[in-house]
């Protein structure tokens, strides 16, 4: 199985010269909050497959689930007014869930064609106004919203983007808000302002009736696990407002319990965005599917109110699958009947204040995040935040100790993600931060030993 891997599988996201050397790792089982590989080594899970697995892994009711629909009804179109009761259900779940003028769901296989759905949607939607000039999306530096071609330019990760082509007529970054890396002297209100501000300057540059839509992470993610100063989506919103200009939430991540909300944007962030997209939670990663929640004034245009009808000729194959609609049925059925968003809520702090004594390491120069989506940031020097070099490899070195002794956390370039299950305990929390402190301490002596320190 290895050697056919490694022959055969192109990987995404991994390094091909050290993947054509090492080959893959096989996870072949999991069960709660551990998954195992080929050898028989059990692992915690410190990222939830990759921040999605959200109701823990072996949850065999929802392969039951997915088993009934799939022998009763695996799949059929969702086009030209055909529907499936699962997908029918869901859509109706997911409006009572969401904020209250979130009320109709487009479905899509994943976060990145979520994202790619809703930009067309939008344009559409501007283009049904009579207002086809609007079409510019506002994203942000080190955003991470996928790797569709669209999805992939409102990405802002340089390091994803180097060698592609990007959609760039379409898009302009802002700069990420990064309170760590904030220029030096500046307050965190004084640092808000000074976003905001950006955001305004850009609207005045390039012209609100050329904009079409802001999209952001409430905390953005695979770009650093960035949360933003206190009050800046709300005001973020307020510029969107003003010009006329869609606020888009992308929950990818944050959704579905990971903050201790189904959804952040207005439980946490206090902000009502126009679209909601998420995937990944959603269906905790038992199926692939995607969805872009779309308020009622859009809808308004998108339907046929106003006696303009017409066909959506937009959508994909497996828009509302069953399987996958089963899945997301029965995985939030879990997080409702379990109380998994207070579990959160109870143990998130508990995780973050646990992390945070890991700062006396010699690399940890920032702990931070918020409850279930945490991250630290590796330094070379924690008064002047100077970077290691590339090639020492800290998040790698880190994670591989980690590994070691029974945690999987993510290395992302410097930086280490964790971002369980939702179902940890304190108790868990005590282990894996037990394996960290540990691991920081063997990644640091690596790190002397090879004299990066
Ligand atoms: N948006 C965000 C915020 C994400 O974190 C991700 C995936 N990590 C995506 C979109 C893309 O989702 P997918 O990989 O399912 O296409």
């Amino acid at each position: 199985m290895w050697q056919k891997d490694k022959d055969h599988f192109i990987h995404p996201f991994t390094d091909f010269s050290v993947f054509h050397e090492e080959g893959c790792e096989l996870i072949t089982d999991s069960d709660g909050i551990y998954v195992e590989d080929s050898r028989g080594n059990r692992f915690i899970d410190g990222i939830a497959g990759l921040w999605c697995v959200n109701v823990g892994h072996g949850r065999a009711e929802i392969g039951q689930a997915m088993a009934d629909q799939a022998t009763r009804m695996a799949y059929f179109s969702t086009f030209n007014n055909l529907s499936n009761a699962p997908a029918a259900e869901l859509s109706a779940k997911l409006a009572e869930l969401a904020p209250s003028h979130l009320n109709h769901v487009f479905y899509s296989c994943g976060g990145s064609t979520a994202n790619d759905a809703t930009i067309r949607l939008v344009h559409y939607y501007f283009n049904r106004l009579g207002k086809p000039n609007k079409k510019r999306i506002i994203s942000r530096n080190n955003a991470y919203h996928g790797t569709t071609y669209l999805a992939a330019t409102l990405t802002g990760i340089e390091s994803n983007n180097w060698a592609f082509d990007t959609l760039d007529h379409l898009v302009t970054h802002l700069s990420e808000a990064n309170c760590y890396r904030r220029p030096e002297g500046m307050s965190e209100a004084e640092y808000c302002d000074h976003l905001v501000e950006e955001f305004e300057d850009t609207v005045a540059e390039i012209g609100a009736d050329n904009i079409a839509a802001f999209i952001a992470e409430p905390i953005m993610g695979a770009g650093g696990v960035l949360v933003a100063p206190t009050g800046y989506h709300k005001r973020m919103q307020a510029v969107c407002r003003a010009n006329e200009i869609l606020y888009i939430a992308d929950e990818v991540v944050t959704g579905f319990g990971r903050l201790g909300h189904f959804f952040a944007s207005e439980a946490v962030f206090e902000t009502q965005p126009d679209i909601i997209n998420c995937a990944k939670g959603l269906s905790s990663g038992y199926a692939p599917l995607g969805a872009t929640l779309i308020s009622d004034e859009i809808y308004e245009v998108l339907g046929t109110p106003q006696g303009k009808g017409g066909v959506l000729s937009t959508g994909f194959t497996y828009s509302g699958h069953p399987v996958s609609c089963a899945a997301a049925l029965k995985s939030i059925e879990i997080i409702e009947r379990e109380a998994i968003c207070e579990n959160v809520r109870e143990v998130g702090p508990y995780l973050e204040r646990q992390l945070k004594t890991l700062g006396h390491h010699a690399t940890v120069g920032n702990v931070r995040g918020s409850h279930f989506m945490m991250c630290l940031e590796n330094v070379a020097d924690k008064d002047t935040k100077a970077l290691l070099p590339v090639e020492a490899r800290v998040g790698d070195r880190i994670a591989f100790e980690a590994q070691k002794r029974g945690l999987i956390i993510r290395p992302v370039g410097h930086l280490n993600v964790i971002s369980p299950t939702l179902i940890w305990t304190r108790e868990t929390v005590d282990t894996a931060v037990a394996i960290l402190d540990e691991a920081l301490s063997a990644a640091t002596e690596s790190l002397q030993r090879d004299g990066f320190l």
